[in-house]
Order: C-alpha cells, then structure tokens, then sequence
C-alpha cells in the first residue's frame, strides 16, 4: 500500500493523461527519444572526429615546418613582397630575383636579398642557391618573357620545383609546360587574396592549385609549399586551371572591372548615412584600384572567358537604361528622355557597326 501523497500525486498523474489523445502521448514520446537521443550521439560523433582532424592537422603541419624551406620569389613587386613577408615569418629563406632593384623591400620583407632578372650572373647565383620552390610572381602580361629570361638556368637545376601564383591559370600552366624541361615539377596556384584583401589575416582565404606534373622528386616540396597555406587557416581549393578560369572571369575579373568602373566614376567615398550596400562598393574600389593595370589587363587578355564578361556587362547596361528610360516615356517625363534615346540610338548605330568584330574578338 502506497503513502497517501504518494497515492493522491498517481491519481493526479493518470488523470492528467486522460486529456492528451493516446496515439499523440506515444507519438511525442517516441519522437523525443529517438531523434534526440541519435541527434545527440552523432553530434558527439562529430565533434570527436573533428577533434581528431585538428589533431592530424596540427601534428602534419608540425611536421612540414620542421624544414625550413629555400623559396625563390621572381617578380618582387606588390605580391611578390607580400609573399615573402609571409613566407620570412615562418622562417623560410627567401631571396628574390626582378627586373627592377628591389634590394631595399627585399630587406624589409624579411629576404635575404633580391638579384635583377636582366643580369645573366645576378639569374645564376639565384640558382646556385638550390631553392627548394621557385615561385613566380611576375605580371602576367611578362610571364613568358620571364621564362626566357630563366631559360638558360632552368636546364640545370631540373629538381627544383615551380609554382607561379598568376591571377589566371590556364596561360600560366601552357607557358610553364613549353618553358620548363619534362621533369621538373609544376604547381599552379592562385591565392585569391592580395595585401588589400589579407589586410586581416589568411584565415579562410581560398587558395586555389593545381598540381599539374608533381614528380617524387618535387612532392616533398610540394607539400611543404602547400602546408605554409593551410597553416595559415586558407581554404584549399584543388581545382583544375581551366575551370578556375571559367568561375575567375565571373567573380575575379567582374569585380575589377565593376571596381574600376566604380573607382572611376569620381568622388565616391563614405557618407555619414552610408548603407551596408554602399561601404561593401567602397570596400571593391578600394581592393580593386590600388592593383596595377598590368594585372587588370592580364586579368582580360589572357583569360579567354573575360571577353565575353565584360560584353555581358555592357549589354546588362544597355538593357537596364532602356527599361528605365522606357518607364520615364510611359509617365510625364516622355520629352525629356526622348534626348537619351537620341544617344541611345547612336550607340545602338555604333554598336551594330562594330558588334560583329567586337563578338568575333570575344569568341
Ligand atoms: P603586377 O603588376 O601584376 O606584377 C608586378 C611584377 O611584375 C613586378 O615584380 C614587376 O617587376 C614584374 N614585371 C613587370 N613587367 C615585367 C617584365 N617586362 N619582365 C619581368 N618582370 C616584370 O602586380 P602584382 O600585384 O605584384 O602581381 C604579381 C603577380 O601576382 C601577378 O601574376 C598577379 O596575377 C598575381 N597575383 C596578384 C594578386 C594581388 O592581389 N595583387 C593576388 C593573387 C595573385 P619589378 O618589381 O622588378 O618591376
């Protein structure tokens, strides 16, 4: 026999079942178990794996770095330099190798010394240092001009492994396979950040390659050279150079051409009343327009897919001042627009004038 509170609490519980339907009572009790009871174990699951992947993650980085790597950086301007004060952080030996005297930056960007690309000694004595990686960070527009230059050297030092970091790929892995013997390695890459856009940091930067022909001979430094970016929090996006070229003349090379179009358009800057929109337009023209114009037009001539991008975009223009012009003539501002449509028609004159040999360039 049950104490009496205990008995009068069971009474109360049986019927306060009553009230709730008996297939709902076993529906809410059986979905509460189950899904959060294997809810809570897979979650517990991840985390332990996650656990676990940092773990390797850290002990493989612990084990690339353990080598200190010979990192030749040809072409040390804007990117060059930001690549070597990385690079000089971790502490890689760096030297570099450009066309002009760069002696001073290299000095400040933690290098050991910067040779000129134009003298045939100053190009040996870059070699004869055995770098482990030599990453090219000419213009794009100079890259194959570079290779000649290295020519004489290159035959020589097979083993050594070359990465270049140009903004477009698929010219840089054909130059690169022309240019080099067989056997050397070749690594394509393209950080998809700059020393405007890293300002804050590497973490979560995509860091695009591709590992076009990684000999046993290269994959040591390979590795090594791609761990400096993982460890730096980039995200690693292996992909092949010609689909980054595809997706790079819709997102990369549109937001220097939007930027510059922007940086142009004169006196844009911050206003006390400025939209979340407006300080992210700011934040293009400001990490679009400090790059050279050699870049920009790297960026459009040797990426076969810019072309047509930068044609969409114009079209996109036209198209939107039509509309717009198009509402004005529906309401009372007709005669006004009539002058822009004066204009319009002849663009639209130059335009079917020049449209064939414009498309047939793009194609
Ligand atoms: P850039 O204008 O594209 O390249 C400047 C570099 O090219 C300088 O080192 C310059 O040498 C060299 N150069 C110019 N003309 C040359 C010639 N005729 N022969 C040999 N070298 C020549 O500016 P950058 O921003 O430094 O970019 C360098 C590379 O990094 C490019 O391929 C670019 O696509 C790539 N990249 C840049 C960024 C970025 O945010 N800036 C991001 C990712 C990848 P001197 O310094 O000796 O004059």
């Amino acid at each position: 026999m049950l104490p009496r509170p205990a008995l009068i609490a069971a009474l109360l519980l049986t019927q306060l079942a009553a009230f709730v339907p008996k297939a709902q009572r076993r529906q809410t009790v059986k979905i509460k178990s189950e899904s959060d009871g294997r809810l809570l174990a897979v979650k517990a699951r991840e985390a332990e794996l996650r656990a676990q992947l940092a773990k390797v993650q850290r002990e493989k980085a612990e084990v690339l770095s353990t080598k200190r790597l010979k990192i030749g950086i040809v072409g040390f301007g804007r990117f060059g330099q930001f690549l070597s004060t990385k690079f000089a952080s971790y502490d890689h030996e760096i030297y570099g190798l450009s066309l002009s005297d760069r002696a001073t930056e290299a000095t400040k960007c933690g290098a050991k010394g910067c040779g000129r690309l134009d003298s045939n000694d100053d190009v040996e004595a870059f070699f004869e240092r055995k770098p482990d990686v030599v990453v090219l960070a000419c213009s794009i527009v100079s890259f194959e001009e570079t290779l000649t230059r290295l020519r004489p050297s290159l035959q020589k030092y097979p083993e050594t492994l070359f990465v270049d970091v140009l903004s477009v790929k698929e010219h840089a892995r054909e130059a690169l396979l022309k240019h080099l013997p067989s056997e050397t390695g070749v690594l394509c890459t393209h950080p998809m950040f700059g020393p405007d856009s890293a300002k804050k940091g590497w973490e979560n930067l995509a860091f695009v390659y591709d590992k076009v022909r990684v000999s046993d001979a290269s994959s040591d430094a390979c590795e090594r050279f791609l761990s400096l970016f993982e460890s730096a929090g980039c995200r690693m996006v292996e992909m092949s150079c010609t689909q980054h070229d595809v997706y790079a003349a819709n997102s990369q090379f549109l937001t220097h051409l939007v930027g510059r179009m922007l940086g142009s358009v004169g006196d844009l800057r911050s206003t006390p009343i400025d939209t979340k929109g407006f300080a992210s337009i700011l934040q293009v023209v400001e990490t679009t327009c400090d790059d050279s114009f050699d870049l920009f037009y790297g960026l459009y001539r040797y990426n076969q897919h810019s072309k047509s991008t930068l044609l969409c975009l114009r079209k996109a223009m036209a198209d939107l001042e039509l509309r717009l012009i198009s509402s004005e003539l529906d309401g009372t501002a007709g005669e006004d627009a009539r002058g822009t449509l004066d204009y319009l028609d002849v663009r639209e004159r130059v335009w079917n004038e020049n449209g064939a040999e414009w498309s047939g360039r793009s194609s």
